[in-house]
């Protein structure tokens, strides 16, 4: 089959190459992948600022049918349209992160799409226990943003306190912003998207996504902004959503006292902003990486409940053929999701 492998070590090194179709061994089921997002992820291990295994097949973001049922894999059917916790695809089981359901902090873990091999191609094999069933009538396109999503989901539904009555912001209005707003509007949540001059189109999404306001801050003092909407008081939850220094130290300045900062985005860097602030604003600070399986969990109840569609977010379908110039639209921030999917 063909897929997009990382071949070698270091920068690039990644090409469509001809690999062997994987095999479903004992307690493993094959799914033959119908879209795979482009993530961050899989342009930093294309620039190998994101460590890797390769020869690895690069994507973790999917969804697809389940096409081969290996034997004693329970609990999954033929013809099942699912979608796929790469994350756990190795972990010791043991550790006390593990025993305790926080695989992300396992120190033998490797995730699909650069740990082992991914779904930029047309077939992958996982265990059942990786695989989430989706409710009838959900789209296999909008279910590959599954990983993302779970990644709001924590931040937003697990992570911090939201109470119908809030205003939140959110900054930074890429992917995972666009899907915490989603969330915070579906809860109630009255939410001011904060973006930079080059995100105007996705501050229009962001709007047309129910956002209460939109600030470039690039045109609008972002603290003024936020006084408008609060009645002077500040907001009281802020999602750091961009991993830039303005934005970390714009959410600080824009909270209330008592307020909660949550970080979604990895920055890559160092960032300078002032730490009293926590104190003078009793601030409640606090990161949050990827998801749990309970996360998965409820990310499949909120698709059955049907308040939260995730369609909008996908600006372009490529074949894998084409992966370059998928990977391209997404690093030039002019799409929002950018899927692949295996040619016939
Ligand atoms: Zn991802
Ligand atoms: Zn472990």
């Amino acid at each position: 089959m063909k897929a997009v492998m990382k071949h070698a070590p270091g920068n690039g090194n990644v090409a469509v190459m001809d690999t062997a179709e994987p095999a479903c061994g004992v307690n493993q089921v094959k799914v033959e992948v119908a879209f795979c997002g482009v993530c961050g992820t899989d342009i930093h291990v294309l620039h190998d600022t994101f460590r890797n295994y390769p020869p690895v097949i690069l994507g973790h973001e999917f969804a697809g049918t389940i096409v081969e049922v290996g034997k004693d894999a329970s609990g999954v059917a033929l013809g099942d349209h699912v979608t796929v916790l790469g994350a756990t695809a190795v972990t010791c089981g043991k550790c006390v992160y593990c025993r305790s359901g926080r695989f992300m902090f396992c120190p033998i873990r490797r995730g699909m799409g650069h740990g082992v091999n991914g779904a930029f191609a047309r077939y992958a094999v996982v265990r059942p226990d990786q695989i989430f069933r989706l409710p009838e009538g959900f789209g296999l396109d909008e279910a590959s943003l599954s990983e993302p999503f779970a990644a709001a989901v924590q931040a937003v539904c697990e992570l911090t306190p939201v109470r119908i009555g809030d205003t939140a912001l959110v900054s930074g209005p890429g992917p995972i912003g666009l899907l915490c707003l989603k969330l915070l509007v579906a809860e109630g949540i009255k939410t001011i998207v904060a973006g930079a001059p080059g995100d105007t189109a996705r501050l229009e999404a962001a709007r047309a996504m129910g956002a209460a306001a939109i600030v470039n801050v690039g045109e609008t003092n972002l603290l003024e902004a936020v006084k408008e909407q609060t009645g002077g008081m500040g907001v009281d939850t802020a999602f750091e959503c961009a991993g830039h220094p303005d934005s970390v130290r714009g959410c600080l300045d824009a909270l209330r006292p008592m307020g909660r900062y949550t970080q979604v985005a990895i920055s890559g860097r160092e960032i300078q902003f002032p730490i009293d602030r926590l104190i003078f604003k009793q601030l409640n600070m606090v990161g949050s990486l990827c998801y749990t399986e309970r996360t998965w969990d409820r990310v499949m109840k909120i698709y059955a409940q049907g308040k939260v569609r995730l369609g909008d977010l996908i600006t372009a379908k490529f074949p894998i053929a084409e992966w370059s110039a998928g990977f391209d639209l997404c690093v030039e921030k002019k799409a929002l999701k950018v899927l692949l999917y295996p040619e016939a």
